[in-house]
């Protein structure tokens, strides 16, 4: 395959860009070409027909503000697109690759710094590279009673995860929530830092996010406004107690009454994180893989999922909960939710107390103590061959009847383009982020095609019943940023003409989110 380039640069324009890159941040941290780019592509390319769509050109890793500054006045110079990611482990939405074509990945995984963690106030200033794992291997090392929350997986980077509004399972699982104070570098190279970090030499960056007149750190997620470079997070005070529970439930249409039982619960704020209802083939892959009941076509027979939720003693729907606090509180609180689930037919309840430092085995449960995991790539293992995901993430109202429509959409969907549903609802306060990843064998052209034909055709259904989309793969960002298109696309309207004013080049992340700068808006659309 030949050589892929920025468009609109010839290739010996692109080489000179190059040779200044490396001029900037040192020959060994400009990856062009070769074997090493391919930590840059995605699995997941929906149309085989067209096989570079999202290839990178180069990679270009900076170390500090400075470097990133210097690839900034080189980038607007060439007109070089530039995609920043954090570590890139993106994984199901696009992992490090570019949503346009040829562009150079601005990759921070070299900036690795720990900037502060306070454990009075609790909370911890991080740099891009960061990873949940680092971070509280950081905390456990030094003895100090926070937690972090992690998402799924935890090797991903903190900035990355909470610029995309990734969620975890703790009582600070909402991360764009419990993020406060950043520093951005702009287009043009100005350093910001929003909210009380204005204050040039101020004590409260990560504690209060507003600061004073316009506050601007949501706009810097999930877009392609400015460059993150240090990210503040609150952590969690360890409690002193918590508990783990699990509500296993045996009928499909269990669904609907247990969403009924938690909203309450969880808006009284008896319980008070991200509690999941797992779907009974996304809890059987955490102890098995779908082989071992059925190697057949399509999507696996009702009959084969029976048999196996029976054997495996899991329920069709199991919700894991988790208590914080004081044993009294504990034992109160555990006591009403139990009261609560009981009242559906043949719910079995179990649960387990732990101290506040310790720590449980499984992954899933490790991620409720704010013990970051790995164990949510099972799913890859699930169905065999070279697993990837791609997945279809709409937000879902907080209630049964919801749940269970958008859960029957879904499934019968998944069905017919031969998947299963391995899915899951986690739960917000007023919302559920309902989470159906389509798991497909890389090196099947067919069934990659297929899952690309299937998560368009979901995420029509969906925006036809009233849902919409929290984050999408690459391939869809348009797509679901066309959707939410009241009053003829006024909010991307004004996404554009910040991104016009803020970015004049057009020369960050272009394409992200669906919003395209003036440089590059005939790309809408295309791959
Ligand atoms: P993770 O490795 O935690 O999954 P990524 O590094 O892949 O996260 O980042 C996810 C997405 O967030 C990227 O595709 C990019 O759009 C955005 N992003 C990540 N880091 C930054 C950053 N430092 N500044 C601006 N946007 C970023």
């Amino acid at each position: 395959m030949t050589r892929a380039l920025p468009p609109n640069l010839s290739e010996a324009t692109f080489d000179r860009a190059l040779d200044e890159l490396a001029g900037a941040v040192g020959r060994p941290n400009v990856v062009a070409g070769g074997g090493d780019l391919a930590a840059y592509a995605d699995p997941f390319l929906p149309s085989p027909e067209n096989p570079r769509a999202f290839v990178a050109s180069a990679a270009v890793l900076p170390a500090s503000v400075d470097e990133i500054r210097a690839i900034l006045r080189i980038a607007n110079a060439y007109r070089l697109p530039l995609w920043t990611v954090s570590t890139g482990r993106n994984f199901a939405y696009g992992g490090a690759a570019p949503r346009l074509a040829g562009s150079v990945v601005l990759d921070l995984k070299r900036m690795t710094r720990i900037l502060e963690v306070n454990e009075t106030l609790a909370y911890a200033l991080v740099e891009p590279g960061v990873t949940y794992f680092d971070l509280h291997a950081y905390l456990r090392e030094r003895g100090l009673r926070l937690w972090v929350d992690p998402p799924a997986a935890g090797w991903g980077s903190i900035v990355g995860n909470t610029l995309e509004r990734g969620f975890g399972y703790t009582p600070y699982g909402d991360h764009a929530a419990t993020q406060c104070g950043m520093e951005v570098v702009l287009a043009n190279g100005d350093v910001l830092r929003t909210g009380m970090g204005g204050l040039a030499a101020g004590t409260s960056w990560q504690l209060y996010r507003p600061g004073f007149g316009p506050s601007y750190d949501a706009m810097f997620m999930q877009s392609n406004f400015g460059i993150v470079t240090k990210l503040g997070i609150w952590l969690m005070p360890q409690p002193s107690a918590y508990l783990l529970g699990e509500i296993q439930c045996r009928e499909e249409s269990d669904l609907e009454a247990i969403v009924e039982t938690l909203r309450p619960l969880r808006l009284d704020e008896t319980i008070r994180h991200h509690a999941v209802v797992e779907g009974g083939i996304r809890r059987a892959a955490g102890v098995s893989s779908r082989a071992q009941w059925y190697d057949g076509p399509g999507a696996m027979p009702e009959s084969a999922v029976d048999a196996m939720l029976a054997k495996l003693g899991v329920g069709r729907w199991n919700l894991h909960y988790a208590l914080y606090g004081a044993p009294e509180l504990l034992d109160a609180r555990h006591a009403i939710v139990e009261r609560a689930f009981a009242r559906i037919r043949g719910a079995r309840l179990t649960a387990a107390k732990y101290a506040g430092d310790a720590e449980p085995v499984g992954g899933a449960d490790r991620n409720f103590a704010g013990i970051p995991s790995m164990g949510a790539f099972r799913m890859l293992d699930w169905r065999g061959g070279d697993g990837a995901h791609v997945d279809f993430s709409p937000i879902c109202p907080f209630t049964g009847r919801d749940a269970m429509r958008q859960y029957t959409l879904a499934k019968t969907r998944m069905a017919e383009y031969g998947f299963d549903y391995y899915g899951g609802f986690t739960a917000g306060e007023r919302h559920l982020h309902h989470i159906a990843a389509v798991i497909f064998n890389r090196g099947d052209a067919r069934q990659t095609g297929a899952a690309g034909d299937l998560l368009r055709v979901l995420m029509s259904d969906a925006h036809a019943a009233g849902y919409g989309e929290y984050r999408t793969h690459l391939a869809y960002m348009d797509f679901a940023a066309a959707q939410y298109g009241f009053n003829e696309g006024a909010l991307l309207r004004l996404s554009e003409t910040i991104k016009d004013a803020v970015d004049p080049e057009g020369i960050l992340s272009p394409g992200k989110q669906g919003i395209w700068p003036r440089a590059w808006r005939g790309w809408r659309g295309y791959t």
